[in-house]
């Protein structure tokens, strides 16, 4: 029940990524190196008003198999996609030179070199069990476990807490989607059994206990798979709402509203959908920092009613839900869920639920249940009990 509706490529991930390099080169690879798909467990359009988010790693991953190869060529393989893609030093002295998928790890190559790091030629076979396009970033995994491959590859000297900028400037100059710092941080800095607490405004980094096994909990992860409706454009008019809005108030961001400081603001705003649009944004960084504040305390079952108010605010105050994620919603509410909310930019994407371990197929049968009633196309699920990193 909670594993993927729709089955994925046979065999282990790593295994997988193993064959497919020993298949299409030849001969076994140097090594294996991988990144893990990522959830915000709280904290949802924080980012860009400089905000706080808490995304920790799920129990899926990206692998990329690689050994380096003569010349600055690289050969790049993935399970997703029936034909190789190649490119040279030409391809990566510019941004936008290879397109598609390949743009994702051309991207890496040129950020490297970009800052000035030797970066060796390659082949990279990659295998991958996170669901691309779904909101668990499988495009930061990409870029993250190709990162670590060709660092070490090259005896490049690059400590763990620059990485995520050099991958983001991969998607975002290379590849040219405009994404914050929260996937990349995400995948490379979360540790086992914690969550991160990241502030976008200065990147500093904390690791929160989040220990779901030793709590007998788990996130049921449900991919709702909506189509994404408008997404592009209702992010960039959400975005431009909240960066007028703390113009309007005279702020760098709106990070700078305090929670206790909101009625103020509010007041100085004229606008109903400004006004709501500020309120989730200073309500959910207000919510990130009690989430923090329970998890240290060890107490995870408490964050529940942040994260249904989470969801609440998202749905009435900034407008960026579906009916199929609010129906996976209430129906692992009513399946006895401590909290659930959409996780993700919204219009799409994914759910999370935190429920009793030996509740989540429970839980996802309700929420298949429900689903079945809206005649919405079944839903995936993905569990995550360990959040462990690969
Ligand atoms: P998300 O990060 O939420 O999964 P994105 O649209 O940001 O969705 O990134 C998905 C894109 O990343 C894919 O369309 C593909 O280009 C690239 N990608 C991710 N994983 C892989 C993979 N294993 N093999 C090839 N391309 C991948
Ligand atoms: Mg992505």
């Amino acid at each position: 029940m909670t594993g993927p509706a729709r089955p994925g490529p046979a065999g282990d991930v790593a295994a997988r990524a193993d064959a497919g390099f020993l298949h299409r080169y030849g001969e076994p690879p140097a090594g294996r190196w991988a990144a893990p798909g990522r959830a915000n467990l709280i904290g949802e359009h924080t980012d860009y008003n400089d905000g706080f988010v808490l995304p920790f790693a799920l129990p899926l991953r990206t692998v990329v198999a690689a050994a380096p190869q003569d010349g600055l060529r690289w050969t790049v393989w993935s399970e997703l996609s029936d034909s190789p893609v190649e490119f040279g030093a030409d391809e990566v002295a510019a941004p936008g030179r290879v397109s598609g998928w390949g743009a994702y790890v051309a991207g890496v190559v040129w950020a490297l070199r970009d800052a000035g790091h030797d970066v060796p030629g390659a082949r990279l076979a990659i295998a991958s069990d996170v669901p691309v396009g779904s909101g668990l970033s499988s495009s930061a995994a990409l870029e993250a476990a190709v990162l670590a491959a060709l660092v070490d590859l090259g005896g490049v000297d690059l400590p763990a807490e620059r990485r995520p900028r050099l991958a983001q400037r991969a998607e975002n100059a290379y590849v040219g989607v405009p994404t914050g710092i929260m996937d990349q941080s995400a995948v490379i800095r979360c540790r086992p059994s914690h969550a991160l607490f990241l502030d976008c405004r200065t990147e500093s980094v904390e690791h929160i206990p989040f220990d779901l096994a030793a709590a007998g909990l788990a996130v049921l992860v449900v991919d709702s798979r909506a189509p994404h409706r408008h997404a592009g454009g209702e992010y960039a008019s959400r975005r431009a709402s909240c960066d007028q809005a703390a113009k309007l108030l005279g702020l760098a961001a709106l990070r700078d509203v305090p929670a206790a400081g909101l009625d103020e603001a509010l007041a100085l705003l004229h606008d109903d959908e400004t006004r709501r649009r500020v309120r989730h944004v200073v309500t959910e960084n207000q919510r990130v920092l009690d989430t923090v504040e329970l998890l240290r305390a060890g107490r995870i079952r408490d964050i529940g009613p942040l994260l249904t108010a989470s969801h609440a605010s998202m749905r009435d105050d900034f407008e960026i839900t579906v009916p199929e994620i609010d129906t996976a919603v209430e129906a692992a509410l009513a399946a006895g869920a401590y909290g659930a909310r959409m996780t993700g930019g919204g219009f799409g994407g994914c759910v999370l639920a935190l429920v009793d371990a030996d509740r989540a197929d429970a839980a996802s049968a309700t929420v298949t249940t429900a689903y079945a009633a809206h005649n919405f196309p079944a839903p995936n699920f993905h569990l995550s009990t360990a959040n462990t990193h690969p």
